[in-house]
């Protein structure tokens, strides 16, 4: 099996050319054929034409000829009618009436216009000629050799053409018995030019010739044929020849026309001798009956040939052309059919889109959908977070509350202890009647009581829970409100406190209360960093920077170590004991920075203390 395939699959692809080539090689094989066919119907009516042409040439030379000879058939048997030639005849050594004979020849010679006109006697020996004069006379030479002759002295009259043996000129010779008293005496003969007639045959490509009996040509339009023979003769026949002298010196060399093909209608088509060397010729004959005389005319078939030619190159070019039509109309079908399935195609992808776009666009309405609902579950998510921040915000608030509670008690303490001592001096100074003192000591107790509004005043400002909007803040105001908060804890804890300002007041995009927080927290660590360090100081300055200001809060604590660097900003890291520290400052004041747009960071000052840098947008109210 696997062999079998093997042995299948090279010749596959070959037989499939063939089977596709197949049809083309049928219809140009139909072509070349119908071509052929047009070659050869145009070729063999072309030679029909010629054939048709020559037939009647060949009729009108015939009847020329025969007009011509039939002119003269009668006289030589007019002669005898001449008593004279008779009597010549009868006494032939009679030199007068020899003279008188020839006189007579001579006049009906040239009345007739033929060539010579001779009286024989029965030996075939000239009495008398109408060319007496001339210096090669026929009188006194012995012609009964000639066929003529003999033919008439049989009381057959004779007719022949031949060449003459005296000067070499050819013509027709007509002779006929001198009868006298029914006893026959002589041969009366005439002699006719009939080279003549050739000049009225056709000139050019054409040709024509005469030919006897025995195939010699004697009279032809192409003068190198003549005394040539269309057959080599048998040799009885050159013998005969030779023995009446027909064509005197003459070869007699065949003329070697070749016969090339035999036509149905008679004709055949020869290639001709020199001159006209191997042209191709259709020739046809037509036969003189009662003197065995063949006409041969020979027509030219390049005309004929070329007009076939022509046909064969037509008929192909026009078989080319109705193909080319066909294949053309072949393309354009399957062009539209191609067309037509591109335009179905197209439809149904254009369609199948439509599908697709619809379907796109009903998951994106549901993605839409979908992600407005989850737009509302963030905003509600943000909202919440807000809140709790705001919460966690408020919580830190309190927790710096919690820290600085016991503070504050002291510093409503002192005070109000003072108010007691105050107001009881002031009652017994009354009573002593010194009012001056009394006057000062309500002076005193107005001013602390001033100080006590202005605290708590402050710490309901601090424990307010703020809105988010943002406003211009005035930098060094905020600074100036926190310090109030953590103020007393400077004076008792001895720190030395220090302020920086720019010389404009510089103003911050934030809120002023949260900003407030933040400082206070950053107050508070930094105290609470320095509590146990000799050498305790705090110092805040104000910079800006193109678009930002900045607040640097820096202490001389121990510093931040790297351990706690990285967890500075998480919610509830503290390195406070329990109770001191709940680990939300730092978060909480980021938190609020990073909402302004601005942000907290920490770092070592070169002391080895803490500064922390609260960075903050510039507002733009500032310059208006
Ligand atoms: P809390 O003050 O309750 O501990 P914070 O978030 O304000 O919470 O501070 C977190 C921690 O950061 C503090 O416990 C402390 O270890 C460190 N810290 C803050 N400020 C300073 C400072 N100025 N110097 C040294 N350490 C500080």
């Amino acid at each position: 099996m696997a062999a079998a395939a093997q042995t299948d699959l090279p010749s596959r692809p070959g037989r499939r050319l063939l089977r596709r080539a197949a049809p083309w090689v049928l219809v140009l094989l139909c072509c070349i054929a119908v071509a052929v066919l047009a070659w050869r119907w145009t070729e063999s009516a072309a030679t029909d034409k010629l054939r048709l042409a020559g037939a009647q040439r060949l009729d009108s030379y015939a009847v020329s000829l025969e007009n011509l000879l039939s002119k003269y058939d009668f006289l030589p048997g007019t002669l005898e009618l001449n008593k004279d030639v008779i009597a010549l005849l009868q006494r032939p050594d009679d030199e007068a009436l020899r003279a008188d004979v020839n006189a007579y020849l001579e006049q009906v010679n040239r009345l007739s216009r033929s060539t010579t006109i001779y009286i024989v006697n029965l030996q075939g020996l000239t009495q008398a000629s109408s060319n007496w004069r001339q210096p090669d006379s026929f009188v006194g030479d012995n012609v009964a050799f000639r066929p003529y002759v003999r033919d008439a002295l049989r009381r057959t009259p004779g007719g022949f053409y031949g060449v003459g043996t005296t000067r070499g000129e050819p013509g027709y010779f007509f002779a006929h018995g001198i009868y006298h008293n029914g006893r026959m005496l002589g041969v009366a003969t005439v002699k006719v030019n009939i080279e003549t007639l050739e000049n009225g045959w056709v000139q050019g490509a054409d040709k024509v010739m005469l030919t006897d009996a025995h195939g010699v040509v004697f009279l032809s339009s192409v003068q190198d044929w003549k005394y040539r023979t269309l057959a080599p003769l048998s040799a009885e026949v050159l013998q005969e020849l030779e023995v009446s002298r027909q064509y005197f010196s003459h070869a007699l060399l065949p003329l070697g026309m070749r016969a090339l093909r035999k036509l149905d209608n008679g004709a055949t088509i020869v290639a001709t001798p020199a001159p006209a060397d191997h042209a191709r010729m259709l020739s046809q004959t037509r036969s003189l009956a009662p003197r065995k005389w063949q006409f041969v005319y020979l027509s030219d078939l390049a005309p004929a040939e070329a007009s076939a030619r022509n046909a064969f190159l037509f008929t192909l070019l026009s078989e080319a052309l109705l193909l080319m039509l066909v294949l053309y109309g072949r393309q354009r079908r399957r062009l539209g059919r191609q067309r037509q399935r591109a335009r179905v195609d197209l439809q149904r992808a254009y369609d199948h889109l439509e599908t697709m776009v619809a379907e796109r666009t009903a998951s994106l309405q549901q993605m839409t959908h979908n992600l407005s609902e989850e737009n509302v579950v963030r905003r509600q998510a943000e909202q919440k977070l807000r809140q709790a921040q705001s919460e966690l915000v408020q919580a830190g608030k309190m927790a710096v509350l919690g820290q600085m509670s016991a503070g504050i008690t002291h510093e409503l303490n002192q005070p109000l202890t003072a108010l007691r001592t105050m107001s009881d001096n002031a009652r017994v100074l009354i009573e002593r009647g010194r009012l001056d003192e009394a006057k000062d000591n309500l002076t005193t107790i107005s001013e602390l009581v001033g100080r006590m509004g202005a605290l708590t005043g402050q710490l309901r400002q601090f424990a307010r829970k703020s809105d988010a909007s943002l406003r211009p803040v005035p930098v060094a105001a905020a600074i100036t409100a926190a310090l109030f908060l953590v103020e007393r804890r400077v004076e008792q804890e001895r720190v030395n406190f220090r302020m920086s300002m720019l010389s404009q007041d510089v103003y911050a995009l934030c809120d002023s209360n949260r900003l407030e927080q933040v400082l206070v927290n950053l107050f508070t660590n930094a105290l609470d960093a320095m509590a146990g360090c000799e050498v305790r100081q705090l110092a805040v300055s104000v910079t800006r920077s193109f678009n930002k200001a900045m607040i640097a809060v820096s202490d001389t604590g121990p510093g931040i170590p790297a351990s706690v660097r990285g967890h500075l900003f998480e919610p509830f890291f503290t390195t406070k004991p329990q109770g001191q520290g709940l680990g939300l400052g730092l978060a909480i004041s980021e938190q609020i920075i990073r909402e302004f747009g601005g942000q907290l960071l920490a770092e070592s000052t070169t002391a080895g203390g803490a500064r922390f840098i609260i960075e903050l947008p510039i507002a733009q109210q500032e310059t208006a």
